[in-house]
């Protein structure tokens, strides 16, 4: 499921079409509104921005707001920014294609197979900090929420705390945190801590290649997954309303 890490693969896939014309986009009715986006056509591409998960792409008449939901992928003149998302079809049957935007030179799509993604005009986007930015923000958003009584996975779930965390993600800064996802937010006491690691992992997770490349990803995540860290098998259970995998021994 793509998460803010790959929406910056996405973006940065995406900037090639900065400078070019839009001459038409057409789009699922279930994933946007035709008449809305069709404004778009005649627009030129100034600038390709990314807030949490989802991916702007700025024109002369306004943003195309492109979120992939469960399944979606960004495809630029035919290349895949990221040939297979974990969880998601493997295969690029044009019949998935929910949104495609043709230019001048070259097109633009969304395939998605699971019809989750949505693409608007300037959507009004509602996110806390963003999972690339500094510590000290990072800091700063958790100590704002320090004192809800829910589980931690769930604020950090929360696109409003930071923007781009998703559920493959928050398991490994959990992990690397060595905090219980269960634990009610206002018993995190280390908050710095926890900072620190989304700081550092972020980063490097993008580096990997995405969210799908931590201790607790696809792989760790079924059958006998062991913690990288001390050998013990992982727990997986719902945190959040979210399948969640932890280590017993080391996340207390
Ligand atoms: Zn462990």
């Amino acid at each position: 499921m793509p998460e803010g890490l790959e929406a910056e693969i996405y973006a940065r896939s995406a900037r090639k079409v900065i400078g070019r014309r839009v001459i038409a986009v057409e789009v699922d009715p279930l994933c946007g509104d035709g008449d809305q986006l069709g404004t778009l056509i005649g627009a030129e591409v100034t600038g390709v921005r990314r807030h949490g998960k989802h991916v702007l792409v700025d024109t002369n008449r306004g943003a195309l707001g492109m979120h992939f939901g469960m399944t979606g992928r960004l495809v630029v003149d035919g290349a895949a920014a990221i040939e297979q998302l974990e969880y998601g079809a493997r295969r690029d049957d044009p019949s998935w294609d929910r949104l495609i935007v043709r230019f001048d030179e070259g097109e633009m799509r969304v395939n998605d197979p699971r019809r989750f993604s949505r693409h608007r005009l300037d959507p009004v986007l509602d996110l806390g900090v963003d999972l690339l930015a500094p510590v000290g923000m990072i800091a700063a958003a958790l100590d704002g929420v320090a004192r809800r009584r829910g589980p931690v996975k769930g604020v950090l779930l929360d696109q409003r705390v930071i923007g781009g965390l998703g559920n493959l993600c928050v398991d490994e800064v959990l992990f690397h945190a060595g905090v219980d996802p269960a634990t009610p937010m206002r018993e995190v006491t280390d908050r710095d801590r926890l900072a620190k690691v989304i700081a550092e992992t972020m980063p490097s997770m993008l580096a990997a290649g995405g969210s799908h490349t931590g201790d607790t990803g696809p792989g760790h995540r079924e059958g006998d997954g062991r913690c990288a860290l001390d050998g013990t098998p992982l727990v997986r259970s719902m945190v959040a309303g979210r399948a969640t995998v932890a280590c017993p021994m080391h996340q207390r």
